[in-house]
């Protein structure tokens, strides 16, 4: 069985060409380096049943030269953050809605078993209601919750015009080893661990308060392989909040990083955080409901917020001190 993962090269596609190796799939890798590292791919550069192909979502004959042969897609391409969308509202439209729609046509044409991408819980948007239920979802606060929204609509008319069978994963807040540190919209949590790592005062916006369902990356993982593999025909042409299902402050956050990390240097326990102005387009709270995932799927998340934390920082310890 072949799977094409787009996005390879980045924090979730290549814990997924990593995972799917590991389970004797064949894997290939579509990617530009936008964003992701040829360092996330250099564990399995070699291996007999990983091909990468250095291409662009947004040109179509990249798309159908990845899909050739293959069995299934899992779509993880696109330009992630909030802020880069609100900056760059055009690239980020690109690459996200038309490199999507390339794709869903690929897979169309290639006649693919089941196409799994990457949805978002920005889609919510300004839905206030928690948890957060899939059927409810509010008007887009960003650029991106829009094209993440759009995802979803297309995704929905290829199932139902061309029988091609969709799942959307709407992750939450996910983190884990090789997530990128870097860069100026680096995601909190490796971001505040490499800065404490180095005795800088991270920076939070707000006052703290703001929580979020954080979600280790082995249960995004563990979704996507029950949604490829589910035979369950309730379960597909249809959208899933990807999460642990429990929320924890920004303040409870650095808590909990500076516990880990201190195990490791006992200085980063005096770090000071700074608290600055709230950033434009978030969202207050976030919490998902994991009912629908655990009824249709059988999803059982392995890993709590606190457990994936410690594994978390224990990588980056290891791997980027
Ligand atoms: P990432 O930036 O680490 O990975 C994205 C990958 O896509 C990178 O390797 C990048 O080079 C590649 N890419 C970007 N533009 C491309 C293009 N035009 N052609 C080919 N490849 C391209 O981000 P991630 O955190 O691994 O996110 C993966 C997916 O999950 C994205 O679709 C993102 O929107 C979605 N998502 C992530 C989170 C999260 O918490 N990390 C939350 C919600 C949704």
């Amino acid at each position: 069985m072949k799977i094409v993962i787009t996005g390879g090269a980045g924090f979730i596609g290549s814990n997924l060409c990593e995972y799917f190796l590991s389970k004797n799939y064949q894997v290939s890798c579509l990617d530009n380096f936008a964003t992701g590292h040829r360092h996330n791919l250099r564990a399995f550069e070699g291996h007999k049943n990983f091909s990468l192909i250095e291409g662009d979502i947004r040109n179509l004959e990249d798309c159908h030269k990845a899909v050739e042969g293959a069995d299934y897609v899992l779509h993880q391409a696109a330009l992630g953050s909030v802020p880069r969308s609100l900056v760059d509202p055009i690239t980020t439209n690109e690459v996200n809605v038309s490199g999507f729609l390339n794709m869903l046509v690929a897979a169309r044409d290639a006649k693919i078993k089941r196409f799994v991408y990457a949805a978002s819980s920005s889609t919510y948007g300004d839905s206030v209601g928690l948890p957060k239920v899939e059927e409810v979802i509010g008007k887009p606060l960003s650029p991106y919750a829009i094209t993440k929204y759009v995802n979803e609509l297309y995704a929905e008319i290829f199932s139902r015009t061309y029988g091609l069978e969709t799942i959307g994963l709407r992750y939450f807040n996910v983190f884990g080893r090789k997530q990128d540190p870097n860069g100026a919209y680096a995601a909190v949590i490796p971001k505040f661990v490499m800065q404490l790592m180095k005795h800088e005062s991270p920076v939070i916006n707000g006052d703290g308060h703001y929580s979020r369902d954080f979600t280790y990356i082995d249960n995004v993982i563990q979704m996507n392989e029950l949604a490829m593999t589910t035979q369950n025909p309730e379960a597909i042409n249809t959208v899933y909040n990807t999460a642990y299902g429990d929320r924890t402050t920004l303040n409870d956050l650095m808590v909990s990083l500076k516990k880990y990390l201190s195990n490791f240097d006992p200085a980063i326990a005096d770090v000071q955080t700074i608290y600055g102005a709230n950033r434009a387009g978030d969202i207050p709270h976030s919490l998902a409901s994991i009912d629908k995932a655990q009824r249709l799927l059988g999803y059982q998340p392995a890993f709590s917020m606190q457990e994936g934390l410690e594994q978390a920082v224990a990588w980056y310890w290891e791997n980027l001190k």
